[in-house]
C-alpha cells in the first residue's frame, strides 16, 4: 500500500487509535512534537483540501474538536498542512491536535 495512513486505516500498519467511526480515525502521532500529539484523518484517501469531500472534512473537524477539548493542557493547537510548501510530509490529509504546555518549545 503506497499510503501509510491508508495502511493504518486498513489495519495493515500499526497505530495507537484513540477514535474510530465510519468516516474518521484518530491515532497517536509516531513522532509527537509534544506529549499527546494526535492525528485525525478521514478513512477515505484524500491528499489535501482540494480533493477532500466537505462532509468528510466536517467529520474530521468534529472529532478533532472533541479530542482537542480532551487533550488540551495549558493550550492546544489544531492545524493541517496542505502541500509540501506548507510542511506536508504524509499525503493523506490529516489534522494535527497538539496539546501545549508552558515552555514546551514547540513552534508552528
Ligand atoms: P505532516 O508534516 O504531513 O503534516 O505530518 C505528518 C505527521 O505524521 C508527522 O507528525 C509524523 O510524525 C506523522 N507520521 C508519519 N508517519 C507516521 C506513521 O507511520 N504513524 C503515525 N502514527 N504517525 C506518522
Ligand atoms: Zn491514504
Amino acid at each position: 500500500m503506497d499510503c501509510i495512513f491508508c495502511a493504518i486505516v486498513a489495519g495493515a500498519a500499526e497505530a495507537s487509535f484513540v477514535h474510530q467511526d465510519d468516516d474518521v480515525v484518530a491515532f497517536m502521532d509516531l513522532n509527537p512534537v509534544t506529549p499527546g500529539h494526535l492525528l485525525v484523518i478521514p478513512r477515505s484517501h484524500a491528499v489535501g483540501l482540494a480533493d477532500l469531500d466537505e462532509f468528510a472534512g466536517a467529520a474530521v473537524w468534529r472529532v478533532a474538536h472533541r479530542l482537542g477539548r480532551v487533550v488540551r493542557h495549558e493550550g492546544v493547537n489544531l492545524f493541517l498542512a496542505d502541500g509540501a510548501a506548507a510542511g506536508q510530509e504524509v499525503f493523506h490529509v490529516h489534522l494535527h491536535v497538539v496539546p501545549r504546555y508552558e515552555g514546551d518549545g514547540f513552534k508552528l
